[in-house]
């Protein structure tokens, strides 16, 4: 395409409003443009990288057996409040109303509408298993958008949803798209790992997040360069998987809370939003207060809560779950804050959380992710473990390090939870009728072409892996008053056209240095100048990469593309 009828507003200075590097690549490349906090245009550049990315989730999945639908984003109030989510989503859920004051919600995830589509539309175990996905704009009023396409209130998801009669079938085809996840993000070109995520009470096979290695990811996960091993840390959880035999030495008693909180309150404290199943635990080991959070963003398995062990809990939940909680669980919050308003039994809890940001395995390892400035000291509590750096590995593989990382992927094992909620039932072989086990599996698609450009840059701009750059070459003429140039340059243009070369022809009136700057800035693979050997058939040919140029004869280009 010509570059002088091409809509890519580069900039020269750093846009103030952006600290991270793809952020300020994306807006200083002309890629992206904000629209409002946390929303965004995507310029051609943009368009084209993003359906890069989307063809390549696309082909996976499609691969992995997976069947693209299209779901609205606009739905019905009715579903959310169906499954409760209408309340637990608090603010991150965007609402409105429509004409006739009927309550609707913009699609932040897709399980109710899904469940309730296979509800009415399918209902023999005949057609199971099956995989519905799409790859669609999502809708999160998020508490801090920030970071531009890495954590936006509009962003483009590729999310999934499998069916199946039993766990078995489940268990398949969960396989296969964590395995098409990773080929996923290998054709991406990053560097990622698969880690363990919210593995304490969910067992630790039941959900996984794909994690981009960065500086500026927002989790800090555990893991080892010599093993596969890799476990998301952010779940801060302070006990351990005790099995009921354990509980009799451990030194447990039941605690009194003066101040019982509502949920609400203990969300509003930790800086959260109320998730639906969250529970705060309060118990007290060793005159020590320990207040677990489990997050509430998927089913906190109960059946595997009991079997942790069977001390005397008070929580802060509802009386209801305080009758169903008979065991303390894994995964809080994050960086806890501690409000003056915390009674005292819940500060202390608070503090032991703020000393201690842990994660933890299947195994009941726990992890320290050791914060220099704390001189924390290491506490250990029956089987309940600490890994610091350097430890070795819970598999045995070399040795455990920390590092930060941005989600780009999760896949997750819902069980019965949403065709239970939706009443979503098939004929089983007996005829008799069943819920529906379920899968989701969720890719930022644009959260993932930002993280790209965090692992693909250097200091003069954007260095696009081939497979993902928004062209394959980049085509300029550093001289369009001169003809011969002009002739030469559209000739070359023609001619890598019809050799299929997706090529941008930088043809503007601009000066060499414009032009070399946003090239450089753009990141196109390939670069071709045409320039004063122009007469004699000659052009300079560049790696984007490496900077290694040469001069070229024109007859050549082509197979150096090839
Ligand atoms: P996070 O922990 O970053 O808030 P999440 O766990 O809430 O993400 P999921 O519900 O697991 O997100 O959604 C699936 C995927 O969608 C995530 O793995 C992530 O890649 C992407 N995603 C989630 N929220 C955003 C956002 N605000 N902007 C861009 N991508 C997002
Ligand atoms: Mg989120
Ligand atoms: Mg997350
Ligand atoms: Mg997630």
């Amino acid at each position: 395409m010509r570059q002088s009828n091409l809509l890519i507003p580069t900039l020269r200075e750093v846009p103030a409003e952006a600290d991270l590097k793809s952020h300020q690549l994306l807006l200083k490349a002309g890629f992206i443009r904000q629209l409002a906090s946390g929303v965004y245009n995507f310029l051609p550049l943009g368009k084209r990288v993003l359906r890069k990315v989307e063809n390549i989730v696309r082909e996976e999945m499609d691969r992995a057996g997976a069947q693209e639908i299209q779901m609205p984003a606009l739905q019905p109030a009715e579903l959310w409040q169906a499954t409760g989510r209408w309340e637990t989503m608090g603010n991150e859920l965007m609402r409105l109303k429509d004409r006739h004051e009927r309550d609707f919600a913009l699609g932040a995830t897709h399980e109710e509408v899904v469940t309730a589509l296979v509800r009415d539309e399918v209902n023999s175990y005949k057609k199971l298993p099956f995989t519905l996905y799409q790859i669609q704009a999502k809708y999160r009023d998020e508490k801090r958008p920030r970071f531009g396409l890495l954590r936006g209130r509009e962003f483009l998801m590729k999310d999934a949803y499998s069916f199946h009669e039993d766990f078995d079938s489940l268990d398949e085809t969960y396989e296969v798209l964590f395995n098409a996840y990773k080929r996923i993000f290998e054709r991406c070109g990053l560097n990622f790992r698969a880690v363990i995520a919210d593995s304490g009470a969910m067992g630790g096979k039941d959900t996984h997040e794909f994690m981009v290695l960065s500086e500026v990811g927002e989790d800090t996960i555990a893991y080892s360069d010599e093993s596969e091993y890799a476990a998301n840390v952010e779940m801060a959880p302070v006990v351990a998987n005790y099995s009921k035999s354990d509980t009799a030495e451990l030194p447990l008693e039941k605690v009194e809370t003066p101040n019982v909180k509502t949920m609400q309150e203990v969300a509003d404290y930790l800086g959260h939003s109320l998730q639906e199943g969250m529970k705060a635990i309060m118990f007290k080991v060793d005159e020590e207060f320990v207040m677990v959070v489990t997050r509430g963003d998927h089913e906190v398995n109960d059946v595997k809560l009991k079997n942790l062990y069977d001390a005397d809990i008070v929580e802060l939940a509802t009386e209801e779950e305080t009758k169903q909680v008979v065991g303390a669980g894994f995964g809080s919050l994050g960086p806890i804050n501690v409000p003056d308003s915390v009674d005292v039994i819940a500060d202390q809890a608070v503090e032991y959380l703020v000393n201690a940001t842990c994660g933890a395995n299947e195994d009941g390892h726990h992890f320290k992710n050791v914060n220099p400035n704390r001189d924390f000291q290491v506490k250990q509590y029956a089987d309940v473990r600490f890994i610091l750096e350097g430890d070795p590995s819970p598999d045995g593989n070399g040795t455990i390090k920390f590092a930060q990382g941005i989600e780009v992927g999760h896949v997750f094992k819902l069980g019965t939870k949403y065709a239970d909620a939706l009443n979503a039932s098939f004929l089983n072989k007996e005829g008799r009728a069943e819920k529906y086990i379920m899968g989701c599996y969720g890719i930022g698609v644009s959260r993932t072409l930002a993280a790209i450009v965090e692992q693909y840059h250097d200091e003069s701009g954007i260095v696009w892996p081939k497979k993902l750059a928004p062209f394959e070459a980049h085509l300029i003429n550093l001289n369009v008053k001169k003809d011969d140039q002009v002739e030469l340059a559209d000739q070359l243009y023609n001619k890598l056209l019809d050799a299929g070369i997706d090529v941008l022809y930088d043809d503007r009136n601009e000066r060499a240095g414009v032009k070399f700057n946003d090239s450089d800035l753009i990141g196109v693979p390939y670069r071709i100048v045409v320039g004063k050997r122009a007469n004699e058939g000659y052009i300079e040919f560049k790696h984007r990469e490496t900077g290694d140029q040469e001069d070229i004869h024109i007859d050549e280009i082509v197979s150096k593309l090839k």
